[in-house]
């Protein structure tokens, strides 16, 4: 007789990324031997760039060290003059928060949508009667993966003259008809294009792209070793541009295991009171699956999860305002993130899961 329960079972984590392997990454490491150009905007990271470019559509790729640096570049080159607020979303991880204040922005949180689990310029456009100043920008962020609207975002921008970044660190393989407004992606080996550490600014402006290149690079833009732009050093090392390019070659059979995984979950959850997110694994794949569970069964579901030894995890936790290090930021009422937050439960995903593992997961949820 098969047994099952929590004696028997293994333990389900909730992620196990995977980046590609030495023997994949091999060839693309020998042409860095062979170049000896080991960063600054080197061969390789003009190619992994061309390709982001090609998978997006996007006229003009800034690469980065990491998605956080991308958010912060991005609000530095575009923000309105003087330290004022930028308005975000309370609920996101929490590098949001850390690129504006990294830019020299003050945070101003506020709710999220309930169904679509993002900012929508409605919510913004109410909040700027409560503010006592215009805010300097806006940042708009992508739950999880999914793809932001970024017309309506550009809208928003023609009409109040507040300059929109996108954090869409988990949305790269969900972009498309990107505009002026500067799209920010991770590369973290935890995002569905993973090559360890990355990120990356999508624009169709490139002057903007230009400029935002030239501050990776301590500001050099056009001439060398002349600093026009104040900036740093954010830039991508040839080494993580070589995992791209491998990665980017493995794209379309990583996308079609996740939009499998996510398929299957969808289908046991049917009948289930729990949901996944709009569009999740038909409209665009996400490494962080998150099932919303109704506010008054939540707290039996993780109990049920930990019992039948399955890991789970809030990945954006409970709101930016309760991190310590936030406490203190200015935000609008935030009741609406307080309630809905608790529930957004990130699920095991990963490709060491059978479908009986997934059942597993799926018969602890309401
Ligand atoms: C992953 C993530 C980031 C940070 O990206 P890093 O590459 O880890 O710096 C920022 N915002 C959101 C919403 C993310 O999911």
């Amino acid at each position: 007789m098969q047994t099952s329960g929590p004696i028997n079972a293994r333990k389900i984590r909730v992620l196990i990324p995977r980046l590609p392997d030495v023997a994949a990454i091999a060839p693309h490491i020998a042409r860095i031997d062979a170049a000896r150009t080991y960063s600054n905007h080197g061969p390789l990271s003009r190619e992994f760039s061309d390709g982001l470019s090609a998978l997006t559509g996007a006229g003009g790729v800034t690469l980065t060290c990491n998605g956080t640096a991308a958010i912060e570049i991005a609000l530095r080159a575009r923000a309105n003059p003087g330290a004022g607020l930028c308005l975000m979303p309370a609920f996101t991880f929490i590098a949001s928060a850390h690129a504006v204040c990294n830019a020299g922005l003050t945070p101003h949180l506020l709710e999220v949508d309930p169904d679509t689990l993002v900012l929508t310029p409605a919510i913004a456009e109410a909040a700027l009667t409560e503010l006592p100043q215009a805010p300097s920008a806006v940042l708009v962020v992508s739950a999880f993966g999914a793809p932001p609207d970024l017309r309506a975002w550009a809208a928003f921008e023609d009409r109040h003259g507040i300059p929109v970044v996108f954090d869409a660190a988990a949305a790269v393989t969900a972009l498309s008809g990107i505009g002026l407004q500067p799209v920010c992606v991770s590369l973290h080996a935890t995002k569905v294009l993973g090559i360890g550490e990355g990120g990356a600014i999508l624009s169709s402006d490139q002057a903007l792209v230009e400029r935002m290149t030239g501050m990776t690079g301590f500001g050099f833009v056009g001439q060398e070793r002349v600093s026009t732009v104040r900036g740093g050093n954010y830039r991508l090392s040839e080494y993580a541009a070589a995992i791209g390019l491998v990665v980017l070659d493995g794209l379309p059979e990583q996308i079609e295991r996740l939009r499998a995984l996510t398929a299957t979950y969808r289908q046991l959850l049917h009948n289930k009171r729990s949901r996944l997110q709009i569009g999740a694994g038909t409209d665009w794949v996400t490494m962080t699956l998150n099932a919303v569970i109704p506010p008054d069964e939540v707290e039996a579901t993780l109990t049920r999860l930990s019992e039948a030894d399955i890991e789970w995890r809030r990945w954006w936790g409970l709101g930016c305002h309760r991190h310590p290090a936030f406490a203190d930021v200015p935000r609008c009422d935030l009741s609406g993130t307080d309630a809905l937050a608790p529930c957004v439960i990130g699920l095991p995903f990963h490709d060491e899961l059978s479908e009986e593992d997934v059942w597993r997961v799926v018969s602890c949820l309401p």
